[in-house]
């Protein structure tokens, strides 16, 4: 049997996860460790239903409604961010990553450990710490599998192929929903109207993420990092069938595609079954019933964090540590309704601006302290940044 973890499994991708493996024959997946945060109820019953080992709550407060609610069960429970990390510690095949944000790094390094494959939903660990995590992985003989939709479409256009002959990957962009508002109206965009995403059903986080195209400057940076391809190589285009995930350019001219229906479920199941092809529950696409797909330059006034993803590709060294730190800060004061969505792109800016100005953000990263460091660091500047500003 195939022994799974999944981290971040009550969350979307961590349900479609589940889902998958739901579906599988018998004593076909030995699932070691499922984790999750606030919601105890449907990680016990996930940990139940997938006969876990262990379940694991990141909240210590959390800890007492999850062991009761798998009393009786044989189940182990532990609760914290260093019992995260534990958990990932134990011998395992295949790990999902699917935690959100910069909570994800530490579990990700200790699965690749084990030296099995970690399916990587979370991007944020190679924005943060690209040639690190690499390094671990190529150390410890591991595989990384990409699990976010326009990398993993990339990866399946690359398979047989010399990265030598590659000139460009092109990753695709459905343009959120607010691909077609006026910028005034941008920058009073709600909570409730930057989750609602025209294609994806997601996280409230990584759905803002989406409608202000940071998600999209993350996976720019994901894929210079994964890919190891030059900045001026990468482009993105908006989709908004979101039905074309990626693309790779040859150096002949030719442009493998890779297209899907919208279901998250297509690159975790590729990742779960690599290097096999297995059936996956997705909705087949009708071609004639679609009819047209269009394609069309992103608006980099309108979405700035493209242009600050360029910036950090080309700094390198720690200036993706805090470009994701000061992101998921800014999105965190969004979110608390104390900025307008506009300013989330300018207090990213500033923020890569005074970390700059304090210790040079070329600086190459030594390890994964100096990772935490350079993020802690952006989280005050942003802080700083909105008193300032208020
Ligand atoms: P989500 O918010 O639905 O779920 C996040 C999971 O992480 C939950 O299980 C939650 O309990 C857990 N979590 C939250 N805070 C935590 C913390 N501090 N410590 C430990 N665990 C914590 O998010 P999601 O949409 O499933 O996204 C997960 C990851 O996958 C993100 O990195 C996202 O960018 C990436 N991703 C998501 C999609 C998608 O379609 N949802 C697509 C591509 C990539
Ligand atoms: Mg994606």
């Amino acid at each position: 049997m195939k022994r799974v973890s999944l981290f971040g499994a009550t969350g979307s991708i961590g349900e479609n996860t589940v889902d998958l493996l739901m579906r599988a024959e018998p004593n076909t997946y030995d699932v070691v460790a499922v984790t999750g945060g606030g919601n105890v109820a449907r990680l016990a019953e996930q940990a139940r239903e997938l006969n876990a080992e262990i379940a694991v709550t990141a909240f210590d407060e959390c800890y007492d409604g999850l062991k009761d609610a798998l009393a009786g069960t044989g189940i182990e429970v532990a609760s914290g961010a260093q019992a995260l990390c534990d958990a990932a510690d134990r011998p395992c095949d295949w790990t999902m990553s699917a935690i959100v944000g910069a909570a994800g790094l530490y579990p990700g390094f200790a699965a690749l450990r084990q030296g099995g494959t970690l399916a990587l939903a979370n991007k944020e660990s190679l924005v943060c710490a690209g040639p690190l995590l690499l390094a671990e992985a190529k150390a410890n003989a591991a595989t990384i599998m990409p699990v976010d939709s326009e990398h993993s479409a990339v990866f399946q256009a690359l398979v047989g192929e010399d990265m030598s002959a590659v000139e460009r990957i092109i990753i695709t962009a459905s343009g959120g929903p607010f691909r077609d508002w006026p910028l005034e109206a941008i920058a009073k965009a709600t909570l409730k109207e930057a989750v609602a995403h025209p294609n994806w059903a997601m996280g409230q986080r990584i759905s803002v993420d989406s409608a202000s195209m940071f998600n999209k400057a993350l996976e720019l940076i994901e894929t210079h990092e994964f890919f190891g391809i030059a900045p001026d190589r990468i482009e993105a285009v908006v989709h908004p069938e979101s039905l074309v995930h990626a693309l790779v350019g040859f150096q002949d001219g030719a442009l493998m595609a890779h297209i899907g229906p919208p279901d998250m479920r297509h690159a975790i199941g590729y990742a779960l079954h690599w290097p096999e092809r297995a059936h996956i529950p997705v909705n087949r696409l009708d071609l004639a019933a679609i009819g047209q797909l269009n394609f069309s330059a992103p608006d980099t006034q309108k979405f700035p964090a493209l242009r600050l993803a360029r910036d950090v590709m080309e700094t390198g060294g720690r200036a993706g540590a805090v470009f994701n730190g000061a992101k998921e800060a800014a999105l965190d004061l969004f979110i608390a309704g104390k900025v307008g969505f506009l300013d989330m792109a300018r207090l990213v800016e500033t923020a890569l601006e005074t970390c700059d100005a304090a210790d040079s953000l070329s600086k190459p990263l030594i390890g994964l302290d100096c990772v935490t460091q350079a993020d802690h660091m952006a989280r005050k500047a942003v802080k700083d940044a909105a008193q300032d500003r208020a």
